[in-house]
């Protein structure tokens, strides 16, 4: 049971209950691939993930990934571009996002994800959301420019109109603070009018 903790495993059991065959979703941050795998195999054959990373090495390991697993990166655009640009490539509405930011694990630790850019591809990934749809942000304190970072996309989801979005943020509070901490964000389905 104590793999229940893990944010991995809780971050996939909130966007997996809302994910189905045929919906369409984000990995904002590809890293090793392990987020895109899962949202590749949710959707199914008939849906689409789009995939953004800056690096090239975090790709090709996606790709791997993806390929591993029977062919699966034919339902995944994999963008090797900056998550800020999300809108350039995504005009349809989306069911479910990931963010898992900070560095890449077993690579370059200096190239991380910005407060600036993450801000505004959070913004936007937002917008894309359907009514009912969800978003997972995992934020990382423990390394240089982390911690701002954390506190910045906190911020900006604190003050989101309440009547649109429920935000949950959670932290295992016996921990040191560097460690990580999810936000969970859930856009509110609109009331019909009866
Ligand atoms: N910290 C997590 C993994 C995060 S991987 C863990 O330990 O499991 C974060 C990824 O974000 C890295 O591969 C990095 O290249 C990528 N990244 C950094 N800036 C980005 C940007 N602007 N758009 C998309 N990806 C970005």
């Amino acid at each position: 049971m104590s793999n229940w903790f893990t944010v991995a495993r809780i971050g996939h059991e909130f966007l997996g209950e809302v994910l189905s065959q045929g919906d369409a979703a984000i990995d904002g941050t590809m890293g090793n691939g392990h987020d895109t795998l899962f949202l590749a195999q949710r959707v199914g054959p008939q849906g689409k993930v789009y995939a953004f990373d800056i690096q090239e090495q975090a790709v090709q390991r996606t790709r791997e990934r993806l390929v591993s697993h029977g062919s699966l990166d034919q339902r995944v655009e994999l963008i090797q571009d900056g998550h800020q640009n999300v809108r350039r490539y995504i005009e349809h509405p989306i069911r479910a996002a990931i963010y898992n930011l900070g560095y890449l694990p077993g690579g370059n630790h200096e190239i991380i994800t910005e407060t600036q850019t993450t801000l505004r591809a959070v913004e936007d990934t937002l917008d894309l959301l359907v009514s009912g749809g969800r978003m997972v942000i995992v934020v990382y304190p423990g390394h240089p420019g982390g911690k701002l970072e954390q506190e910045s996309v906190e911020y900006m989801v604190s003050k989101l109109n309440p009547l649109k979005f429920k935000v949950l943020k959670m932290t295992l509070i016996n921990r040191p603070p560097s460690a990580p901490g999810v936000i969970f964000i859930e856009k509110v389905a609109e009331k019909s009018e009866n």
